[in-house]
């Protein structure tokens, strides 16, 4: 168990550490060598030196036991400073999953508390050249060796795509076939037959060492099968998506803040017409607010999923997958309006944001695409439709009008038409038999993604309004602020669903022109389009509150104030 001074503690010394040992040019200069600074990633996992491996690790192994929403916080720190150096530390902590969730308590003691005791890192090879979202497709095999009528051992053959640590791991969990189906293995460097590729020449990340592995007839004794049975591998890989999916979600959320974090000042220095930047509502309005509101809506997500965890109930793996979905794309497009922010400068490497922007792309691939996060979310939550005969977000909707009833500054009156209008639009994707189409699919997963982060963003701002948010939860806007945000994202949450909704269910000739009129008059457009109201009065608050100038709650602003300030 971690205490929130131990938290606060260790947060501190990786950002004390990181400006002492990874400053600007020193990141500019490894990037530009495509360079993994070996010795800083074994200081970082060393447990006498920074140890952060020990937050990943359960205590009866040595480590600290972190729990899910730790590792959140520690990884969206992580990516803040570097997305390379953050990814090596995930692989030990991804490489050394299917232990901890599939193996026996021997191989646990075992593998574990080297990570604890000695700080190895691991690289998790699942990833084949043929096999990257399908790993049913899978083609490395691990043959049993036979003696005396006992497997002995087994021989792996066959090889593995984009491993991160590919080339500097100690040890190597792999994903190969066996008889009774895929399974994971412990592979240690150096064994005969093991060998890897030179690092990948990459986009970003390039702190991060990436390479192919290949396996040649290489012997493992049998106790190296994760948990001693044959055929676990997938059950066991996608027993921690959920979990691990959110670490990525934090990559995306640190990403993303840290190229806005370097955007936010540098548009108050720069002057143009006459004024800084940041007092231009035409780059505020579009290059900053409505990217941290929805970083923000994405951190809500990845909170509440991890406080679900901690307490017990399940993997979670579609609301991770939301929380990774909504988390990446919206650090991406952070990133990319970083470098817009800063015009040409943005666009040099001196700058750091086009470092950041390279570095970010991969988190909407890595740990499973973008595109397969929507189609999980949207097999999942259409189940949930079916099975409530059309009534769940409906009953979603209802909640968040109970919470308006509440909190009337929350958004959640707007959430709520983001959930009906969802309700609705996938109603008649069911009558009309549209996730025929698999683009169908593919955007209602993302209407579902928006319609659930604007929920939770007005949940959250509610809790703090009442002091009730996790004590470990990052504080850094105050309740009108964040009251403020979850507005401004749920208008766009509720527009998106009814609108890009109509869109694609009569795209895909789902209604017919005499069904039209009553099939919009459902998804309720004109209380929709009612709700945009206000939006610019948040944003100018919002952005206030964002530079540190005098604010006045948005309510409290009169209509020639708001016109003044354009
Ligand atoms: C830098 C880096 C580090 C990595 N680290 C690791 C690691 O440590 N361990 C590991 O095992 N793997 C690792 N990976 C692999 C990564 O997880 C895969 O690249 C990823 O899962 C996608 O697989 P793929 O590259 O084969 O793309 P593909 O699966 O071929 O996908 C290509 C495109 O097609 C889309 N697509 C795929 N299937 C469908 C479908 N059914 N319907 C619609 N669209 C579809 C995808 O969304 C994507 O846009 C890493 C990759 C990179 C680049």
């Amino acid at each position: 168990m971690i205490t929130n001074k131990t938290l606060k503690l260790s947060l501190k010394s990786l950002r004390d550490f990181a400006k002492k040992r990874l400053p600007d040019q020193e990141l500019i200069d490894l990037d530009e060598r495509d360079e993994c600074p070996l010795d800083i990633v074994r200081y970082m996992c060393s447990p006498d030196k920074l140890g952060i491996q020990l937050l990943f690790v359960p205590e009866e192994f040595g480590g600290m036991g972190g729990s899910t929403f730790d590792v959140y916080r520690i990884c969206e720190e992580m990516a803040r400073i570097d997305l390379g150096v953050a990814t090596s530390l995930f692989a030990t902590f991804l490489g050394s999953d299917p232990i901890t969730v599939g193996a026996t308590p021997e191989q646990k003691n075992k593998w574990l508390s080297r990570i604890a005791d000695e700080g190895v890192l691991f690289a998790y090879g699942a990833t084949e050249p043929e096999a990257g979202s399908d790993l049913g497709s899978l083609k490395t095999t691990a043959d049993p060796v036979v003696e005396n009528g006992k497997v002995v051992g087994y021989k792996i053959n066959g090889s593995k795509q984009w491993i991160s640590n590919g080339g500097i791991a100690d040890l190597y969990t792999v994903l190969a076939n066996t008889p009774s189906g895929p399974s994971w293995f412990v592979v240690e460097k150096g064994v005969a037959g093991f060998t890897h590729d030179k690092p990948e020449d990459k986009h970003g990340i390039r702190l991060s060492n990436t390479a192919a592995l290949a396996f040649n007839n290489v012997y493992v004794d049998a106790d190296r099968l994760v948990g001693g049975v044959e055929g676990q591998g997938l059950l066991q890989a996608q027993a921690v998506f959920g979990y691990t999916r959110l670490m990525v979600a934090a990559f995306g959320l640190g990403a993303g803040w840290s190229a806005l974090d370097r955007a936010i000042p540098y548009s108050t220095k720069r002057i143009q017409g006459g004024a800084p930047l940041s007092e231009k509502q035409g780059y505020t309005h579009k290059l900053m607010v409505p990217h941290i509101a929805r970083l923000e809506a994405a951190r809500a997500y990845i909170e509440e999923t991890a406080e679900r965890i901690d307490t017990g109930e399940g993997s979670l793996n579609t609301e991770g997958a939301i929380a990774k979905y909504m988390a990446t794309e919206a650090g991406n497009a952070a990133a990319e309006a970083s470098i817009q922010a800063l015009g040409g400068y943005g666009y040099t490497h001196e700058y750091m944001v086009e470092k950041i922007k390279r570095d970010v792309r991969i988190t909407t691939i890595y740990e499973g695409t973008s595109e397969i996060m929507e189609m999980t979310i949207s097999r999942d939550r259409w189940q949930l439709h079916l099975k409530t005969r059309g009534q769940h977000y409906h009953e979603q909707a209802r909640l968040m009008e109970a919470l308006h009833v509440r909190n009337s500054e929350v958004g959640a009156d707007m959430a709520a038409l983001a959930m009906h209008a969802l309700s609705e639009v996938m109603e008649k994707a069911r009558v009309a038999r549209l996730t025929r189409y698999q683009h169908i699919l593919l955007r209602l997963g993302e209407l579902i993604a928006y319609a659930e982060c604007a929920g939770c963003l007005s949940r959250r701002a509610a809790r703090l309004a009442e002091n009730k948010l996790n004590e470990k939860a990052n504080s850094r806007f105050d309740a009108a602020a964040l009251a403020a945000l979850a507005r401004i994202f749920a208008r766009e949450a509720s527009l998106k669903v009814a609108e890009e909704g109509l869109r694609w269910v009569v795209g895909a000739g789902g209604v017919s022109d005499s069904e039209m009129a009553g099939f919009e008059a459902t998804l309720r457009l004109p209380a929709v389009h009612r709700a945009q109201a206000g939006l610019i009065a948040d944003m100018d608050y919002f952005a206030d509150v964002l530079f540190g100038r005098t604010v006045k709650h948005p309510e409290l602003r009169t209509e020639t104030e708001a016109v003044l300030s354009v």
